[in-house]
């Protein structure tokens, strides 16, 4: 029985591709399990494909099983796109999910409701140990609040409004963020590919 490895060492990601994967879930391993005591790859590439495609194919030449990475953020309408692919790292290398958003909440000050939009953004590889890959790609549009609400999911998400739920997506259940964001999006272009890949 062929395993996929969820490329990732951020729980929240890991906790959400479970979900989202359901219907391989006893396929799945995580690269702490797959691959213990390997660290992520260092290098960070500028986009989101690079960095996804790294993850991806290390986790990929590390394990000796097909896996998946992904590499998302937040772009913020009037920050001219930013964070993006810097999302993590928006406060600084190694900031917490609570000092990126205290920044976003600065730098969005006095920005009015109707120009608070933002996306996030999900790149994801899938890589076979043989250099194989398949690439797809997922958005979720939403609007940035000025206070924090909700306390589910992880990093930007209290911050990030759905107009048509009404709610953070901290203040929605799981099974519908895991049907509606940028990464189960994303996930639905892979789904035939990791269908064959797993076939095994
Ligand atoms: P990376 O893909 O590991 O470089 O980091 C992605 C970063 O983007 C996360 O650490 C969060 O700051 C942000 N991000 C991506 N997806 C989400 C999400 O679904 N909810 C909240 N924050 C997210």
């Amino acid at each position: 029985m062929t395993r996929l490895v969820i490329a990732t060492h951020n729980p929240g990601k890991l906790r959400e591709f479970r979900a989202i994967l359901r219907p391989w879930a006893d396929r799945l391993i995580s690269l702490s399990e797959a691959a213990p005591g390997v660290p992520p790859p260092e290098e960070r590439g500028d986009t989101y494909e690079a960095n996804a495609r790294l993850k991806a194919h290390a986790a990929a030449a590390a394990t000796g099983l097909p896996a998946l990475a992904d590499d998302s953020g937040l772009e913020v309408d009037a920050l001219g796109g930013e964070p993006g692919p810097r999302s993590a790292r928006f406060a600084g290398e190694g900031a917490s999910a609570a000092e990126n958003n205290a920044l976003l909440l600065e730098r969005l000050r006095g920005v009015p409701w109707e120009a608070r939009g933002a996306r996030y953004v999900a790149c994801l590889v899938l890589a076979s140990p043989d250099g194989r890959e398949a690439v797809a790609w997922g958005t979720c549009r939403g609007r940035i609040l000025d206070t924090p609400r909700g306390e589910g999911g992880f990093g930007y998400d209290p911050l990030f409004y759905l107009p048509a739920f009404g709610r953070t997506f901290a203040e929605l259940s799981p099974n519908v963020k895991n049907r509606v964001s940028h990464r189960a999006r994303a996930a639905r272009g892979l789904w035939l590919e990791i269908d064959a890949w797993l076939a095994t």
